[in-house]
């Protein structure tokens, strides 16, 4: 975990972003010239000398505590995030289970945001309930009103911004503030942002969790999660992390670390595409609104201009009423986006949602179906033509 192994580029704070996601965590000279930190398998790893095994001298001790293809993967991480340290873990949702765990009690209150992704919703209803931990959940837009919601035995506040599907800003430095006034630990979800267009630490956030399963992996082939944290909550997520055996393999570390490389260009792509087709949807008829912070009209926008670097390919819509049967048609015409969950990777995707299904501290009262849309790295007019003839699908069978 955390690791010390940086090339002379990436400790150099100086760097801009896009210098830091290709240099940062590699060190060629120190495997013969190759670019890439290879892959190494491993579970044992022998000490040369008596005296070096017993004082732990070697740099590695046993593969679940890291080798070179892990360590050099967080270092580029930590690069990114600005903390004290990473930990990998094999899934998005892992990260985010293994954070709360790590700085939860029994007996402890967790307020958790209203639009979180929602299998994190049911690990705290589930999961951390049966520990005996209490989530209650609040109004994105709460701001430092969330100190009304604080109680004595309130230890975290869990955030996402945009929220999941329905893309709600949230004043993160706002709430860090009362947090940390009140020694409550603050954790975020920024799996929309990544580290390169929203740095939670910079904003007074303790824990940084990403699903790199979407834009780091960006390949659709990865499953992932990063957490990086800041102070004492390092030292608590390090701790958890090392104690419950968690690793992940060094192939899916280099799968990650790959991704990273590419992903200043891949998110730039994303992000222009993303809003050029959202900017289109907003001026079709059959669309009521769009959910999307970089748009000038959304709610969010303010917060979205002053706290973050970019936006990402990943937006919603609302249509106007239509039948169920209209909205079956627009999906089932789609040629370019493919139907499934996930995103993140270099294909788009769409799927129907509603938030009325899970959400208990806000309402969801839209004016007809939302549609979740990841714009790829297809070419644009590509993209628009597919949802133009899709639009005239819907259409034909109201
Ligand atoms: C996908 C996702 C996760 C979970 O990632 P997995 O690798 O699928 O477990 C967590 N948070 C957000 C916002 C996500 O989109």
């Amino acid at each position: 975990m955390a690791g010390g192994s940086e090339t002379k580029a990436g400790a150099n704070a100086e760097l801009q972003t896009a210098t830091k996601v290709v240099h940062a965590g590699r060190d060629p000279q120190r495997f013969d010239g190759f670019v890439n930190t290879p892959v190494v398998r491993g579970s044992t790893v022998l000490s040369a000398t008596y005296d070096d095994l017993v004082h732990h001298r070697g740099r590695y001790s046993y593969g679940r505590r890291g080798n070179p293809t892990t360590e050099s993967f967080e270092a580029a991480l930590k690069a990114l995030e600005g903390g004290d340290g990473v930990a990998l873990t094999p899934s998005g949702l892992s990260a985010v289970s293994l954070s709360l765990l790590s700085v939860l009690d029994a007996g402890d209150h967790l307020l958790m945001v209203d639009t979180a992704y929602r299998p994190t919703r049911t690990f705290c209803d589930q999961v951390l309930k049966r520990l005996g931990i209490e989530t209650s959940y609040y109004d994105p837009l709460a701001g430092a009103d969330i100190e009304a919601f604080i109680r004595g035995n309130t230890r975290a506040i869990f955030l996402e911004s945009p929220g999941s599907q329905s893309f709600e800003m949230q004043d993160v430095p706002a709430i860090a503030a009362v947090a940390r006034a009140r020694g409550i630990t603050t954790l975020i979800d920024n799996t929309w942002a990544t580290p390169l267009y929203f740095k939670p630490h910079a904003a007074g956030v303790d824990i940084s969790i990403q699903a790199g399963t979407k834009y780091i992996g960006g390949h659709a082939d990865l499953n992932l999660g990063t957490i990086s944290a800041v102070g004492a909550a390092w030292k608590k997520v390090s701790a958890t992390h090392g104690t419950m055996g968690i690793t992940i393999s060094p192939d899916d570390a280099a799968l990650g670390a790959r991704g990273l490389r590419t992903l200043a260009v891949r998110l730039d792509r994303h992000w222009r595409s993303g809003l050029e087709v959202a900017e289109w949807l907003a001026a079709r008829p059959e669309v009521s609104r769009v959910l999307h912070p970089a748009l000038p009209t959304d709610p969010g926008h303010a917060i979205w201009k002053r706290d973050f670097a970019g936006a990402t390919g990943l937006f919603s819509f609302i249509l106007k009423d239509v039948p169920d049967r209209a909205v079956a048609a627009f999906f089932d015409a789609l040629t370019l986006f493919g139907m499934g969950y996930s995103w993140g990777g270099y294909e788009s995707l769409a799927i129907p949602f509603n938030c009325a299904d899970y959400r208990t501290a806000t309402p969801w009262d839209v004016e007809g179906p939302a549609v979740r849309l990841h714009i790829g790295l297809e070419d644009v007019a590509d993209l628009k033509a597919d949802l133009d003839q899709a639009f005239a699908r819907m259409h034909a069978a109201q």
